[in-house]
């Protein structure tokens, strides 16, 4: 029997509504369990927050990138930072092919997968790996834990966290960071570093290929150990990534016959003195990222290693070399010292830093700031005898006198005397002040110290100071701070002499009639076509010589870290020759015009002898360099017209010359020092005749000028040895007698080139000279017996 069809309406409809009242309560169902799920995740994620802190090696890189050195984590691992950039796109597809198809369109975890490798599970009854996405892989390196399915819930979890805070470029980056490599080597730039001297964004497809399958089996695929077994695993990959497509045919076919020759490295060690110094310099930061030339690093280091080893005959045992790019600011080259790893001879010192003497390597800022001074110009006369400033009488390195020299000859030949009396002239505060403003420390420290000597190395100066004072000189005289890191910011110079003054030096400082070019280069052509000064300190113990021309500036010092003097040291010919090796090899400018002369600048002639302006008489001129309003404008007055008797062995004065009976004649007109010192080196001086005794005009200029003993110094006089003081004073050419008084009691009667010795009494004696015009100088000594 059939229901009625109202019934059978009434079931239906009845059995539709059950239907949909199912439905409804499984969509309910499903909802809910999604919204508790992620109410649940996220009160998980409230009291579980991830932390990511990951410590990495701090590493130091040039300026391409190249890793210079690399340093062990407090945990001992090599894990270096990889960067963004390093990922490649090669690298990244075939991470993601290897290791999750998915990466880029899951949420951390992949159901799918989850799901699949439960079944799988399931029906094999054991736990099989699998369904880990690159996501669940960091969480596991992040928070390594054992293989349990609570674990596994874990990391899901932390997966999902990795992803809600961090971007999938993010993720992959910290996958290449920490996947392990065997040993303490962790990451793939860790990897690609040690095991193939590169860095991740140079590497081949084979390389990055085969770098992504030994964290898979990191103890049975190590590098250098089990490489065959490595490249067959690599050309099975290449294989699948051939048949899916992942990259191009002909790639691939390269890939395959690819050899695979990685070994582990000790990692890499360039610039260590240098790395050191940014490690300690820039604390904190994974990747140092400096403005070093790799290759020209390594090519210096072993110049000066190379270069040092045939100094060791000669006991000298270590060199440091900076190369400064000029026209950027940067270090490009920092060799600190002939080899880092030689303990004996103290490697590890850094020379680039040390404070050392630096002998004559600050002349040419001296002359520079004197001519900006307008005391002096290329061509002015600077006398070179024996000299006494309060004490203090300078030598010259080869310990004889010149005369007369021009400030070019003086300085090309790096005179002491010269530049001692230069800098008394431009002032002492006037000079450390600059050399202040270049940043020279130890100067700077010790400002109140230093003396007239200072500009014969009578301070402490570092290589890395005295290269960028020089690179002012090659930036037309302004002073920048060197730029150590890629981040740093343009550094403003400072002016610290003019670009004319520097334009002078740099001219002096290129001839090459000079005596401090290497005997080597006597008749080389491969003289670089640099300006640069030399330095020995005193003692032969430090041998410097810098360089420059528009492109670098480049300093050299030679020596003994233990501060030993070698006699054969000198910086012409110990140090120079690194220095031109070193330009030879990095720098192949054939410009020679590359010091241009400044609008400021101009050149005018000037009488020989003198240096001054060309007076009538002058028959020998020369072209000099000056700066018009600011240098010297004197006329010259090297010769002096007299009035003599016939006989020529009387002169006068204006006051007393007769109205006839006499000619007019011309004398070389000598300072009193200049005079000295020819009397006393036996060159014939056509001396004035002695004035009219019949005058009686007294002479006001051209007094005896004292030389010993030394105004307001006190004497200590051993009493028992009978010690005895000398008497002595330049004087003016027309001076026969000289007449000495010692608290106004005539001591003696003398001829002016031979000295008087006295036995002084103790106390404060008032010493006087006077000369045979009338002319007198006083001066006052204590006598301290003992
Ligand atoms: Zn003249
Ligand atoms: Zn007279």
């Amino acid at each position: 029997m059939t229901p009625p069809l109202s019934i059978r309406t009434i079931v239906l409809k009845t059995h539709r509504a059950v239907q949909s009242n199912r439905l409804l309560s499984v969509c309910r169902r499903i909802l809910l369990f999604f919204l508790g799920s992620f109410l649940f995740f996220f009160l998980l994620n409230v009291f579980f927050p991830l932390r990511v802190d990951i410590e990495y090696s701090t590493i130091v890189t040039a300026k391409d990138g190249t890793v210079l050195k690399a340093y062990l984590t407090s945990d001992e691992k090599w894990r270096m930072y990889t960067e963004l950039e390093e990922i490649t796109p090669e690298m990244q597809h075939a991470i993601i092919y290897k290791e999750d198809k998915y990466f880029y369109h899951h949420p951390g975890i992949n159901p799918v997968s989850i799901a699949r490798a439960f079944v799988n599970n399931i029906i094999s009854g054991k736990r099989t790996s699998g369904a880990s996405t690159i996501t669940m892989q960091v969480a596991r390196l992040l928070q390594p834990k054992d293989r349990t399915y609570g674990n596994k819930l874990i990391e899901m979890f932390r997966a999902l966290q990795l992803d809600m805070l961090y971007s999938k470029e993010e993720i992959l980056q910290m996958y290449l960071n920490l996947v392990p490599y065997g040993g303490n080597i962790e990451g793939v730039k860790a990897a690609s570093v040690i095991y193939l001297e590169k860095t991740p964004s140079v590497l081949s497809l084979a390389e990055l290929t085969a770098l992504s399958i030994i964290p898979n089996r990191p103890t049975t695929l190590r590098p250098g150990v089990n490489n065959d077994v490595i490249i067959a695993e690599r050309n099975k990959w290449l294989n699948r990534f051939k048949a899916d497509g992942v990259f191009d045919d002909e790639i691939i076919d390269d890939a395959l016959h690819e050899a695979f020759n990685a070994f582990r490295t000790e990692g890499p060690d360039i610039a260590p003195h240098f790395c050191n110094r940014m490690k300690q310099q820039y604390p904190g930061e994974a990747i140092i990222k400096t403005n070093l030339n790799a290759e020209v690093q390594m090519q210096s280091e072993k110049l000066v290693q190379d270069y040092v080893k045939q100094l060791w005959g000669l006991d000298i045992h270590n060199g440091a070399a900076i190369v400064i790019d000029n026209h950027t600011h940067r270090i490009i080259s920092y060799v600190g010292s002939a080899d880092f790893g030689n303990t004996f001879d103290a490697g590890q010192v850094d020379g680039v830093r040390a404070v050392r003497s630096p002998g004559s390597t600050l002349k040419p800022l001296l002359y520079a700031v004197a001519f900006d001074e307008g005391l002096i110009t290329p061509q002015s006369i600077v006398s070179d005898v024996p000299v006494n400033f309060s004490g203090y009488s300078p030598e010259n390195y080869d310990e004889d006198y010149h005369g007369d020299v021009n400030i070019e000859y003086a300085l090309s030949h790096s005179l002491n005397v010269p530049a001692v009396k230069v800098l008394n002239e431009a002032g002492l505060n006037l000079f450390t002040g600059k050399l202040t403003e270049c940043n020279f420390e130890s100067i700077e420290s010790h400002k109140k110290d230093l003396g007239l000597s200072v500009v014969l190395g009578g301070c402490g100066v570092t290589l890395e100071e005295l290269a960028g004072l020089y690179a002012a000189f090659a930036n037309k005289g302004s002073y920048a701070h060197i730029k150590w890191l890629q981040k740093d910011a343009d550094t403003v110079s400072q002016e610290i002499i003019s670009p004319s003054a520097a334009f002078m030096i740099t001219e002096i400082l290129t001839q090459l009639t000079r005596p401090d070019l290497p005997n080597f280069y006597q008749h080389a052509k491969n003289v670089p076509l640099v300006a640069w000064k030399t330095g020995t300190s005193y003692g032969r113990k430090d041998a410097w010589s810098v360089g420059y021309n528009d492109n670098y500036t480049i300093g050299v010092w030679v020596g003994n870290f233990s501060g030993k003097g070698v006699p054969e040291l000198s910086g012409a010919n110990v140090a120079t020759p690194l220095m031109f090796n070193l330009f030879n090899a990095i720098d192949h400018t054939t410009n020679k015009d590359w010091n241009t002369m400044p609008e400021a600048i101009d050149f005018r002639y000037v009488c020989s002898v003198s240096g001054k302006l060309p007076a009538d008489f002058c028959n020998n001129v020369a072209l000099d360099y000056f700066i018009p309003g600011i240098s010297p404008n004197e006329t010259c007055d090297h010769l002096v017209n007299m009035k003599v008797s016939e006989n020529e062995k009387i002169s006068y004065c204006t006051s007393c010359v007769p109205e006839t009976g006499y000619k007019e004649k011309y004398y070389a007109h000598y300072s009193p020092e200049i005079l000295a010192w020819m009397q006393m080196k036996n060159i014939p001086v056509t001396k004035i005749p002695e004035h009219n005794p019949d005058c009686e005009r007294i002479f006001a200029d051209g007094a005896p000028a004292i030389t010993s003993p030394v105004n307001n110094l006190e004497y200590y006089i051993d009493k028992l040895d009978k010690q005895k003081m000398m008497l002595s004073a330049n004087v003016s050419h027309d001076v026969q007698t000289l007449f000495w008084y010692v608290n106004d009691k005539l001591v003696s009667r003398s001829t002016p080139a031979s000295p008087v010795f006295i036995d002084p009494q103790e106390g404060k004696l008032k010493i006087s000279c006077s000369d045979d015009k009338g002319r007198n100088t006083n001066i006052e000594v204590e006598v301290i017996f003992f």
